[in-house]
Protein backbone atom coordinates (compact mmCIF):
# COMPACT_ATOMS: atom_id res chain seq x y z
CA UNK A 1 0.00 0.00 0.00
CA UNK A 2 1.75 3.49 -1.08
CA UNK A 3 2.08 6.12 1.36
CA UNK A 4 -0.92 8.47 0.87
CA UNK A 5 -3.15 5.65 0.97
CA UNK A 6 -2.28 4.78 4.23
CA UNK A 7 -2.76 8.59 5.05
CA UNK A 8 -5.88 8.33 3.91
CA UNK A 9 -7.09 5.25 5.58
CA UNK A 10 -5.91 6.66 9.07
CA UNK A 11 -7.23 9.94 8.98
CA UNK A 12 -10.56 8.26 7.60
CA UNK A 13 -10.40 5.98 11.08
CA UNK A 14 -9.78 9.25 13.42
CA UNK A 15 -12.23 11.31 12.02
CA UNK A 16 -15.24 9.70 9.81
CA UNK A 17 -17.95 7.69 11.72
CA UNK A 18 -17.32 3.90 11.54
CA UNK A 19 -20.46 3.02 9.24
CA UNK A 20 -18.94 1.13 6.66
CA UNK A 21 -16.52 -1.37 8.47
CA UNK A 22 -14.12 -0.38 5.58
CA UNK A 23 -11.83 -3.60 4.65
CA UNK A 24 -10.90 -2.88 0.89
CA UNK A 25 -7.54 -0.97 1.25
CA UNK A 26 -8.76 1.54 -1.86
CA UNK A 27 -8.58 5.12 -2.07
CA UNK A 28 -10.17 5.86 -5.35
CA UNK A 29 -8.77 8.66 -7.28
CA UNK A 30 -10.59 8.65 -10.44
CA UNK A 31 -12.12 6.65 -12.93
CA UNK A 32 -12.73 5.24 -16.94
CA UNK A 33 -15.73 3.44 -18.11
CA UNK A 34 -15.35 0.38 -16.18
CA UNK A 35 -12.20 1.16 -14.30
CA UNK A 36 -11.30 2.84 -11.13
CA UNK A 37 -7.97 4.15 -10.47
CA UNK A 38 -6.23 4.85 -7.62
CA UNK A 39 -3.72 8.01 -6.52
CA UNK A 40 -0.97 6.03 -7.71
CA UNK A 41 -2.64 5.08 -11.03
CA UNK A 42 -3.01 1.07 -10.30
CA UNK A 43 -6.18 -0.01 -11.97
CA UNK A 44 -9.46 -1.95 -10.87
CA UNK A 45 -12.00 -3.44 -13.34
CA UNK A 46 -15.20 -1.78 -11.05
CA UNK A 47 -18.26 -5.04 -10.94
CA UNK A 48 -19.77 -2.92 -8.01
CA UNK A 49 -20.66 0.20 -10.12
CA UNK A 50 -21.71 2.41 -6.94
CA UNK A 51 -23.47 -0.34 -6.34
CA UNK A 52 -25.91 0.02 -9.31
CA UNK A 53 -25.21 3.86 -9.40
CA UNK A 54 -22.79 4.58 -12.10
CA UNK A 55 -24.69 3.21 -14.88
CA UNK A 56 -22.21 5.45 -17.58
CA UNK A 57 -19.30 3.64 -16.11
CA UNK A 58 -16.61 6.26 -15.34
CA UNK A 59 -16.17 9.87 -16.76
CA UNK A 60 -18.88 9.82 -19.15
CA UNK A 61 -18.08 13.21 -21.01
CA UNK A 62 -22.21 13.81 -21.93
CA UNK A 63 -22.54 13.64 -17.87
CA UNK A 64 -20.11 15.33 -16.51
CA UNK A 65 -20.65 18.73 -19.52
CA UNK A 66 -24.44 18.66 -18.97
CA UNK A 67 -23.32 18.72 -15.06
CA UNK A 68 -21.02 21.63 -15.42
CA UNK A 69 -23.54 23.20 -17.57
CA UNK A 70 -26.25 23.44 -15.65
CA UNK A 71 -23.93 24.33 -12.53
CA UNK A 72 -23.21 27.41 -14.21
CA UNK A 73 -26.78 28.16 -15.37
CA UNK A 74 -28.35 27.04 -11.49
CA UNK A 75 -27.38 24.75 -9.18
CA UNK A 76 -30.59 24.80 -6.36
CA UNK A 77 -33.59 27.14 -6.75
CA UNK A 78 -36.40 25.58 -4.55
CA UNK A 79 -39.60 23.67 -5.02
CA UNK A 80 -41.31 27.29 -4.48
CA UNK A 81 -40.15 27.85 -8.48
CA UNK A 82 -40.76 25.83 -11.44
CA UNK A 83 -37.16 24.30 -13.08
CA UNK A 84 -37.08 23.18 -16.84
CA UNK A 85 -34.85 19.94 -15.91
CA UNK A 86 -37.36 18.57 -13.13
CA UNK A 87 -40.22 18.83 -15.11
CA UNK A 88 -37.91 17.49 -18.25
CA UNK A 89 -37.35 14.69 -16.15
CA UNK A 90 -40.97 13.90 -14.78
CA UNK A 91 -42.23 14.01 -18.61
CA UNK A 92 -39.53 11.99 -19.87
CA UNK A 93 -39.67 9.37 -16.87
CA UNK A 94 -43.36 9.12 -16.97
CA UNK A 95 -43.20 8.51 -21.43
CA UNK A 96 -40.79 5.57 -21.13
CA UNK A 97 -42.80 4.06 -18.38
CA UNK A 98 -46.38 4.68 -18.76
CA UNK A 99 -46.83 6.81 -15.52
CA UNK A 100 -49.08 9.76 -15.36
CA UNK A 101 -46.97 11.37 -12.12
CA UNK A 102 -43.41 11.73 -10.70
CA UNK A 103 -41.51 12.98 -7.61
CA UNK A 104 -37.83 13.70 -6.82
CA UNK A 105 -35.91 12.94 -3.72
CA UNK A 106 -32.34 12.85 -3.23
CA UNK A 107 -31.90 9.19 -2.05
CA UNK A 108 -33.49 5.42 -2.70
CA UNK A 109 -34.42 5.38 1.53
CA UNK A 110 -36.42 8.68 0.61
CA UNK A 111 -38.36 7.76 -2.20
CA UNK A 112 -39.66 4.62 -0.56
CA UNK A 113 -40.60 7.25 1.99
CA UNK A 114 -42.18 8.74 -0.39
CA UNK A 115 -44.00 5.61 -1.82
CA UNK A 116 -45.30 5.00 1.44
CA UNK A 117 -46.38 7.65 2.57
CA UNK A 118 -48.02 8.45 -0.81
CA UNK A 119 -50.19 5.06 0.08
CA UNK A 120 -51.21 5.61 3.50
CA UNK A 121 -52.10 9.57 2.32
CA UNK A 122 -54.26 7.87 -0.71
CA UNK A 123 -56.53 5.91 1.81
CA UNK A 124 -56.28 8.78 4.18
CA UNK A 125 -57.83 10.81 1.49
CA UNK A 126 -60.46 8.26 0.62
CA UNK A 127 -61.67 7.64 4.32
CA UNK A 128 -60.38 4.37 4.68
CA UNK A 129 -58.18 2.98 7.51
CA UNK A 130 -55.75 1.01 5.80
CA UNK A 131 -52.35 1.97 7.09
CA UNK A 132 -50.56 -1.35 7.12
CA UNK A 133 -47.70 -2.02 4.88
CA UNK A 134 -46.61 -5.31 4.04
CA UNK A 135 -42.91 -6.35 2.91
CA UNK A 136 -40.77 -9.28 2.31
CA UNK A 137 -38.31 -11.11 4.40
CA UNK A 138 -34.78 -10.46 3.21
CA UNK A 139 -35.99 -7.36 1.63
CA UNK A 140 -33.92 -3.82 1.74
CA UNK A 141 -35.58 -0.94 1.41
CA UNK A 142 -33.42 1.92 2.99
CA UNK A 143 -31.70 3.24 6.17
CA UNK A 144 -34.20 6.26 7.84
CA UNK A 145 -36.59 4.31 10.74
CA UNK A 146 -39.72 3.73 8.41
CA UNK A 147 -37.52 2.37 5.13
CA UNK A 148 -35.37 0.25 7.87
CA UNK A 149 -38.24 -0.88 9.40
CA UNK A 150 -40.02 -2.13 6.01
CA UNK A 151 -36.91 -3.65 5.95
CA UNK A 152 -37.62 -7.94 6.36
CA UNK A 153 -34.50 -8.34 7.96
CA UNK A 154 -33.89 -7.82 12.21
CA UNK A 155 -30.60 -7.10 12.11
CA UNK A 156 -31.23 -3.57 10.67
CA UNK A 157 -33.86 -3.43 13.24
CA UNK A 158 -31.37 -3.96 16.50
CA UNK A 159 -30.45 -0.96 18.51
CA UNK A 160 -33.35 1.55 16.82
CA UNK A 161 -36.45 0.38 18.93
CA UNK A 162 -39.41 1.72 18.96
CA UNK A 163 -39.91 1.16 15.56
CA UNK A 164 -42.71 2.96 13.56
CA UNK A 165 -45.68 1.25 14.02
CA UNK A 166 -48.19 -0.78 11.05
CA UNK A 167 -45.19 -3.38 9.01
CA UNK A 168 -45.42 -6.59 8.70
CA UNK A 169 -43.42 -9.43 7.07
CA UNK A 170 -43.74 -12.07 5.19
CA UNK A 171 -41.37 -15.06 3.43
CA UNK A 172 -40.26 -13.57 -0.33
CA UNK A 173 -41.74 -15.65 -2.74
CA UNK A 174 -44.67 -17.25 -0.47
CA UNK A 175 -47.97 -16.66 -1.56
CA UNK A 176 -49.99 -18.11 1.11
CA UNK A 177 -48.05 -16.30 3.84
CA UNK A 178 -49.17 -13.18 1.66
CA UNK A 179 -52.74 -14.09 1.39
CA UNK A 180 -52.73 -15.06 5.35
CA UNK A 181 -51.13 -11.82 5.90
CA UNK A 182 -53.43 -9.72 4.72
CA UNK A 183 -55.86 -7.43 6.51
CA UNK A 184 -58.71 -4.92 6.38
CA UNK A 185 -56.08 -2.21 7.13
CA UNK A 186 -53.53 -3.57 4.83
CA UNK A 187 -52.46 -0.59 2.70
CA UNK A 188 -49.66 -1.59 0.24
CA UNK A 189 -47.45 -4.80 -0.50
CA UNK A 190 -43.60 -3.36 -1.06
CA UNK A 191 -41.75 -5.79 -2.50
CA UNK A 192 -38.55 -5.42 -4.72
CA UNK A 193 -38.41 -7.49 -8.12
CA UNK A 194 -34.98 -8.79 -7.20
CA UNK A 195 -34.28 -8.88 -3.84
CA UNK A 196 -30.90 -6.95 -4.41
CA UNK A 197 -28.76 -6.48 -0.89
CA UNK A 198 -29.63 -10.00 0.26
CA UNK A 199 -27.49 -11.40 -3.01
CA UNK A 200 -30.07 -11.19 -5.56
CA UNK A 201 -32.99 -13.24 -5.38
CA UNK A 202 -35.67 -12.74 -8.13
CA UNK A 203 -39.14 -12.83 -7.67
CA UNK A 204 -41.18 -16.14 -8.80
CA UNK A 205 -42.60 -14.26 -11.99
CA UNK A 206 -46.36 -16.85 -10.63
CA UNK A 207 -45.71 -14.96 -7.64
CA UNK A 208 -45.35 -11.36 -8.80
CA UNK A 209 -48.26 -11.92 -11.21
CA UNK A 210 -50.29 -13.01 -8.36
CA UNK A 211 -49.68 -10.41 -6.02
CA UNK A 212 -50.93 -8.08 -8.26
CA UNK A 213 -53.93 -9.87 -8.86
CA UNK A 214 -54.19 -10.06 -4.92
CA UNK A 215 -53.74 -6.43 -4.15
CA UNK A 216 -56.50 -5.75 -6.99
CA UNK A 217 -58.88 -8.08 -5.53
CA UNK A 218 -58.35 -6.60 -1.92
CA UNK A 219 -57.87 -3.27 -2.93
CA UNK A 220 -54.25 -2.62 -1.76
CA UNK A 221 -51.73 -1.05 -3.91
CA UNK A 222 -48.42 -2.14 -5.03
CA UNK A 223 -45.49 -0.77 -4.40
CA UNK A 224 -42.37 -2.05 -6.22
CA UNK A 225 -38.73 -1.03 -5.11
CA UNK A 226 -37.15 -0.62 -7.93
CA UNK A 227 -33.94 1.09 -6.66
CA UNK A 228 -31.69 -1.60 -7.60
CA UNK A 229 -33.38 -3.49 -10.20
CA UNK A 230 -34.36 -0.22 -12.27
CA UNK A 231 -33.13 2.05 -14.67
CA UNK A 232 -32.39 -0.61 -16.91
CA UNK A 233 -30.41 -2.66 -14.85
CA UNK A 234 -31.82 -6.21 -15.80
CA UNK A 235 -31.77 -4.68 -19.93
CA UNK A 236 -35.76 -3.74 -19.34
CA UNK A 237 -36.10 -0.31 -18.10
CA UNK A 238 -38.38 -1.58 -15.12
CA UNK A 239 -37.63 -4.77 -14.38
CA UNK A 240 -41.90 -5.14 -13.41
CA UNK A 241 -41.47 -5.39 -17.23
CA UNK A 242 -39.79 -9.04 -17.52
CA UNK A 243 -42.49 -9.57 -14.79
CA UNK A 244 -45.78 -8.65 -17.33
CA UNK A 245 -47.26 -6.70 -14.69
CA UNK A 246 -47.67 -2.83 -12.99
CA UNK A 247 -47.24 -1.54 -9.72
CA UNK A 248 -49.23 1.23 -8.59
CA UNK A 249 -46.34 3.04 -7.36
CA UNK A 250 -42.49 2.64 -8.55
CA UNK A 251 -39.64 3.80 -6.69
CA UNK A 252 -36.02 4.36 -8.11
CA UNK A 253 -32.54 6.10 -7.50
CA UNK A 254 -28.97 4.58 -7.65
CA UNK A 255 -28.77 4.57 -11.42
CA UNK A 256 -31.15 7.70 -12.11
CA UNK A 257 -28.33 9.97 -11.83
CA UNK A 258 -25.68 8.51 -12.67
CA UNK A 259 -23.90 8.90 -9.69
CA UNK A 260 -25.58 12.24 -8.60
CA UNK A 261 -27.81 11.85 -5.58
CA UNK A 262 -31.42 11.63 -6.82
CA UNK A 263 -34.60 9.25 -6.36
CA UNK A 264 -37.95 9.51 -7.93
CA UNK A 265 -41.07 7.70 -7.75
CA UNK A 266 -43.42 7.13 -10.28
CA UNK A 267 -47.16 6.90 -9.74
CA UNK A 268 -50.52 6.01 -11.54
CA UNK A 269 -52.70 9.50 -11.79
CA UNK A 270 -55.51 8.27 -9.41
CA UNK A 271 -52.56 7.27 -6.56
CA UNK A 272 -50.62 10.51 -6.68
CA UNK A 273 -54.20 12.20 -5.69
CA UNK A 274 -53.40 10.64 -2.63
CA UNK A 275 -50.81 13.53 -1.89
CA UNK A 276 -52.09 17.62 -2.13
CA UNK A 277 -50.10 20.40 -1.40
CA UNK A 278 -48.20 20.45 1.90
CA UNK A 279 -48.29 17.06 2.53
CA UNK A 280 -44.67 16.00 1.54
CA UNK A 281 -41.97 18.06 0.56
CA UNK A 282 -38.11 18.42 0.27
CA UNK A 283 -35.66 21.25 -0.04
CA UNK A 284 -33.29 19.16 -2.70
CA UNK A 285 -35.23 16.89 -4.32
CA UNK A 286 -35.62 17.53 -7.99
CA UNK A 287 -33.10 20.41 -7.74
CA UNK A 288 -32.09 21.18 -11.41
CA UNK A 289 -28.59 19.88 -11.03
CA UNK A 290 -29.65 16.44 -10.22
CA UNK A 291 -32.64 16.21 -12.74
CA UNK A 292 -30.43 17.46 -15.60
CA UNK A 293 -27.89 14.86 -14.91
CA UNK A 294 -30.48 12.09 -15.14
CA UNK A 295 -31.81 13.47 -18.17
CA UNK A 296 -28.47 12.96 -19.76
CA UNK A 297 -28.46 9.73 -18.07
CA UNK A 298 -31.52 8.82 -20.04
CA UNK A 299 -30.12 10.31 -23.31
CA UNK A 300 -26.92 8.28 -22.69
CA UNK A 301 -28.81 5.33 -22.48
CA UNK A 302 -30.60 5.82 -25.71
CA UNK A 303 -27.79 6.71 -27.90
CA UNK A 304 -25.23 4.24 -26.25
CA UNK A 305 -28.51 1.44 -26.61
CA UNK A 306 -27.30 0.72 -22.63
CA UNK A 307 -30.71 -1.58 -22.34
CA UNK A 308 -29.59 -3.81 -24.96
CA UNK A 309 -26.07 -3.87 -24.08
CA UNK A 310 -27.00 -4.59 -20.36
CA UNK A 311 -29.37 -7.96 -21.87
CA UNK A 312 -26.79 -9.25 -23.80
CA UNK A 313 -23.83 -9.05 -21.96
CA UNK A 314 -25.58 -10.09 -18.91
CA UNK A 315 -26.54 -13.03 -20.54
CA UNK A 316 -23.29 -13.54 -22.11
CA UNK A 317 -22.01 -12.91 -18.49
CA UNK A 318 -23.92 -15.78 -16.99
CA UNK A 319 -23.41 -18.04 -19.75
CA UNK A 320 -19.57 -17.94 -18.80
CA UNK A 321 -20.40 -18.24 -15.43
CA UNK A 322 -22.37 -21.23 -15.74
CA UNK A 323 -19.01 -23.00 -17.59
CA UNK A 324 -17.33 -22.19 -14.13
CA UNK A 325 -20.34 -23.57 -12.42
CA UNK A 326 -20.40 -26.71 -14.49
CA UNK A 327 -17.30 -27.33 -12.69
CA UNK A 328 -18.17 -27.20 -9.50
CA UNK A 329 -16.44 -23.69 -8.48
CA UNK A 330 -19.50 -21.81 -8.44
CA UNK A 331 -23.04 -23.27 -7.05
CA UNK A 332 -26.21 -21.20 -8.18
CA UNK A 333 -26.01 -17.90 -10.84
CA UNK A 334 -29.35 -15.50 -10.59
CA UNK A 335 -30.28 -12.66 -11.56
CA UNK A 336 -31.07 -10.87 -15.00
CA UNK A 337 -29.03 -8.72 -17.29
CA UNK A 338 -26.25 -7.07 -14.94
CA UNK A 339 -27.73 -7.63 -11.80
CA UNK A 340 -26.13 -10.70 -11.27
CA UNK A 341 -25.32 -12.79 -8.16
CA UNK A 342 -23.41 -16.36 -7.72
CA UNK A 343 -22.96 -18.66 -4.88
CA UNK A 344 -19.87 -20.14 -3.79
CA UNK A 345 -19.53 -23.93 -2.21
CA UNK A 346 -18.06 -22.48 0.71
CA UNK A 347 -18.80 -19.15 3.22
CA UNK A 348 -15.92 -17.75 1.57
CA UNK A 349 -17.27 -14.87 -0.46
CA UNK A 350 -15.03 -11.99 1.50
CA UNK A 351 -11.62 -13.88 0.73
CA UNK A 352 -12.75 -14.34 -2.52
CA UNK A 353 -13.84 -10.37 -3.11
CA UNK A 354 -10.22 -9.64 -1.43
CA UNK A 355 -8.25 -11.86 -3.86
CA UNK A 356 -10.13 -10.55 -6.83
CA UNK A 357 -9.45 -7.22 -5.45
CA UNK A 358 -5.48 -8.16 -5.16
CA UNK A 359 -6.11 -8.98 -8.75
CA UNK A 360 -7.79 -6.05 -9.88
CA UNK A 361 -11.00 -6.32 -9.97
CA UNK A 362 -13.58 -5.27 -7.69
CA UNK A 363 -16.79 -7.30 -6.58
CA UNK A 364 -19.32 -7.11 -3.82
CA UNK A 365 -20.20 -9.90 -1.14
CA UNK A 366 -23.63 -9.44 0.24
CA UNK A 367 -23.42 -12.72 2.10
CA UNK A 368 -21.01 -15.31 3.16
CA UNK A 369 -21.24 -16.96 0.13
CA UNK A 370 -22.58 -14.82 -2.31
CA UNK A 371 -20.92 -12.44 -4.67
CA UNK A 372 -22.73 -9.84 -6.33
CA UNK A 373 -21.86 -7.88 -9.43
CA UNK A 374 -23.83 -4.52 -10.39
CA UNK A 375 -21.14 -2.86 -13.24
CA UNK A 376 -21.96 -0.04 -15.60
CA UNK A 377 -24.23 -0.80 -18.06
CA UNK A 378 -21.47 -0.30 -20.44
CA UNK A 379 -19.88 -3.20 -19.65
CA UNK A 380 -18.14 -5.14 -22.35
CA UNK A 381 -17.84 -9.04 -23.54
CA UNK A 382 -14.06 -8.37 -23.29
CA UNK A 383 -15.14 -7.38 -19.65
CA UNK A 384 -16.80 -10.18 -19.00
CA UNK A 385 -13.80 -12.25 -20.27
CA UNK A 386 -11.13 -10.51 -18.81
CA UNK A 387 -12.95 -11.18 -15.14
CA UNK A 388 -14.06 -14.85 -15.96
CA UNK A 389 -10.46 -15.19 -16.64
CA UNK A 390 -8.80 -14.07 -13.35
CA UNK A 391 -11.96 -15.46 -11.17
CA UNK A 392 -10.99 -18.79 -12.53
CA UNK A 393 -7.63 -18.83 -12.03
CA UNK A 394 -8.69 -17.70 -8.35
CA UNK A 395 -11.09 -20.27 -8.14
CA UNK A 396 -9.10 -23.22 -8.36
N1 LIG B 1 -34.12 -0.04 -1.86
C1 LIG B 1 -33.29 -0.90 -2.45
C2 LIG B 1 -33.85 -2.06 -3.22
C3 LIG B 1 -31.91 -0.71 -2.37
O1 LIG B 1 -31.08 -1.58 -2.95
C4 LIG B 1 -31.41 0.40 -1.65
C5 LIG B 1 -29.97 0.62 -1.49
O2 LIG B 1 -29.18 -0.27 -1.57
C6 LIG B 1 -32.33 1.28 -1.06
C7 LIG B 1 -33.67 1.03 -1.20
C8 LIG B 1 -31.85 2.48 -0.30
O3 LIG B 1 -31.32 3.42 -1.17
P1 LIG B 1 -30.35 4.59 -0.60
O4 LIG B 1 -29.12 3.93 -0.08
O5 LIG B 1 -30.10 5.47 -1.78
O6 LIG B 1 -31.13 5.28 0.47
Amino acid sequence: MDKNTQEIIDLDQQYYLDCFGRRIPLVIDHGDGCYVYDEAGNAWLDLVGGIAVNVLGHGNAALANAIAEQAQAVIHCSNLYYNRPQTELAVALCERTGYDKAFFANSGAEANEAAMKLARAYYYKNGSDRYEIITASHSFHGRTLATLTATGQEKFHKGFTPLPAGFKYVPFNDLAALREAVTPQTAAIMLEPIQGESGIWPADPAYLQAVRQLCDEEGILLILDEIQSGMGRTGKFLAQELYGIRADIVSLAKGLGGGVPIGAILSTAEVATGFTPGMHGTTFGGGPLACRAALTVLDEYDRLGLLENAATVGSYFKDRLSALAADGLITAIRGEGLMIGFDLPVPESGALRDKLFERGVLVNNPAPSTIRLLPALILTKADVDDFIAILAEVLA
